[in-house]
C-alpha cells in the first residue's frame, strides 16, 4: 500500500488512515460475486466510521446492528430501515423500541425471554415485528476460541434441538413474524470448509421444518470470512468467489428464498491502517524497543485476542535492524510485533499498523486519560489544499 506520507507529516498521530480506493474496490469484489436473490448487510461493529459507512451506503448493502447506537448510527448515515437486521443477545427495551418504530428489516431473536419481550413491545405499539431465530448450529470454526460463536457452549442463540420449537411459538403469538433462520459461526475464518459445514448444518434443519410445513422466506449466514493479516499487500482483497461459490455449491435455498451475509471484517480491515510516530528507539540488554505514540488504546486487538498485524516503518531509510514494536500503555500487553525486521528506525519515524480497518478505531479507549484517534481517508488528504 502507498502512504501519503506527506500529508501525514501535518496530522497529529496516532490516527486512523483509510484507503477508500481500496474500500470501494473490495465492496465491487463483493457485489461481484453476488446473486439477484442474495443481500448483504455490513456488520456495522466492525467500523462505524461516517466516512466508511457512506461508502457502504454508496455500494447499495443494508447493515447487521448489534446496538440501539448502531442503528441510530446506521439511520444517520442513510441506510435504509428496510436493509438494517438487529442481532445481539442482551437487547434491551430502546433498543427494541427504537429498531421496532423506525421499521427496520428484521431481529434475530436469540431467546425464548427476548422473544416475548419484543412481541410485548410490539403490541404497545401496535406493530408486528419481523423475527428470525439465531439457530446455534454447534459448528466449530477453526479461529481463535474468543471468536467462534456457534458452538453449543457459546452464549450466543438458540440450541439447534429447540428451533422448530422456538419457531411453533412465535406463531401462536400475535405480534411477531417468523420470516427467517440466522447463523453466524464465528470471525476470522479462512478455512471455508466451516462455511461448507455451515451450509449443511442448514440443509439439515430446513429439511425438518419442511417435513413441518414450515419454509421460511429468508436464510441468512452470519459473516466471518477471515482476511490475510500476514501479507496484506499479497491479498488486499479478500477471496470473496471463494467465500460465495462454497454457499452456492452447498447451500440448498427454497424456491424464491432469499439469502443474506453480514461480513464485517472482510469488508473494511485491509483498507485501514494505524498510523503511530516513532518516540523511542530503546536498546535492552535482550531486544531493541521502538516505542510508538499508538498503542493498545488505539488498536487492542493484540492486547485483546493475541491477533497479528504486520508492521511496517514507511518512512524511506537504508538498513534493516530488528524490534520489538511496543505501544506507551502502562501495560505489559501493549505490544504490536516482537521480534519484527524493519527497516532502521529512528525517532520521528512513521509507522503503520496494517489491517487495522476492522475492529480498530470502534474498539478505542480513553484508557491512560488518551484522546481518542481520528480517521482520515485517501480521498480527503489527497483533496486537501
Ligand atoms: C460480528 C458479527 C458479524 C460480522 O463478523 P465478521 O467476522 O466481522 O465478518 C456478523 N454477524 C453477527 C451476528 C455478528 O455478531
Amino acid at each position: 500500500m502507498k502512504f501519503p506520507i506527506e500529508k501525514f507529516q501535518e496530522l497529529r498521530t496516532p490516527f486512523y488512515y483509510y484507503d477508500t480506493t481500496l474500500l470501494d474496490e473490495t465492496l465491487k469484489a463483493v457485489k461481484d460475486n453476488m446473486q439477484p436473490n442474495w443481500h448483504m448487510h455490513y456488520a456495522v461493529k466492525a467500523n462505524t466510521n461516517p466516512k466508511i459507512l457512506s461508502h457502504i451506503v454508496a455500494a447499495g448493502f443494508g447493515a447487521d446492528c448489534v446496538s440501539g447506537g448502531e442503528i441510530q448510527a446506521c439511520l444517520d448515515a442513510g441506510f435504509p430501515a428496510e436493509k438494517i437486521v438487529f442481532a445481539g443477545v442482551g437487547k434491551s427495551d430502546w433498543e427494541i423500541e427504537l429498531a421496532l418504530l423506525t421499521n427496520i428489516f428484521c431481529f434475530n431473536v436469540e431467546s425464548i425471554p427476548e422473544l416475548e419481550v419484543i412481541n410485548e413491545l410490539a403490541q404497545k405499539h401496535g406493530k408486528v415485528a419481523r423475527i428470525a431465530f439465531r439457530i446455534n448450529p454447534n459448528v466449530g470454526a477453526h479461529t481463535h476460541e474468543n471468536i467462534t460463536t456457534g458452538r453449543a457452549e457459546n452464549k450466543f442463540g438458540i440450541a439447534w434441538e429447540d428451533a422448530l420449537d422456538v419457531i411453533q411459538r412465535s406463531q401462536q403469538m400475535g405480534h411477531v413474524e417468523c420470516v427467517g433462520l440466522h447463523f453466524h459461526i464465528g470471525s476470522q475464518i479462512t478455512e471455508m470448509d466451516d462455511f461448507a459445514t455451515l451450509a449443511l448444518r442448514i440443509n439439515e434443519l430446513q429439511e425438518i421444518l419442511d417435513t413441518y410445513g414450515i419454509r421460511l422466506p429468508n436464510v441468512n449466514v452470519g459473516g466471518g470470512l477471515g482476511i490475510d493479516y500476514e501479507t496484506p499487500d499479497q491479498n488486499p482483497v479478500p477471496n470473496f468467489k471463494a467465500y460465495f461459490d462454497t454457499f452456492r455449491r452447498y447451500l440448498q435455498l427454497h424456491k424464491g428464498q432469499q439469502l443474506h451475509f453480514e461480513l464485517g471484517r472482510s469488508l473494511v480491515a485491509q483498507c485501514g491502517s494505524l498510523i503511530g510516530k516513532v518516540l523511542y528507539v530503546k536498546k535492552g540488554s535482550l531486544r531493541t524497543f521502538a516505542i510508538l505514540d499508538a498503542g493498545m488504546t488505539e488498536l487492542i486487538r493484540p492486547a485483546l485476542y493475541n491477533a497479528h498485524h504486520a508492521v511496517e516503518n514507511i518512512t524511506p531509510h537504508d538498513g534493516e535492524s530488528v524490534y520489538d514494536v511496543v505501544g506507551p500503555i502502562c501495560e505489559s500487553s501493549d505490544v504490536f510485533a516482537k521480534g519484527v525486521k524493519l527497516a532502521t528506525t529512528i525517532r520521528g519515524d512513521l509507522m503503520a499498523i496494517r489491517s487495522a480497518g476492522a475492529y480498530g478505531e470502534i474498539m478505542a479507549s480513553q484508557y491512560n486519560s488518551r484522546k481518542l484517534p481520528e480517521g482520515y481517508t485517501s480521498e480527503e488528504l489527497c483533496c486537501q489544499q
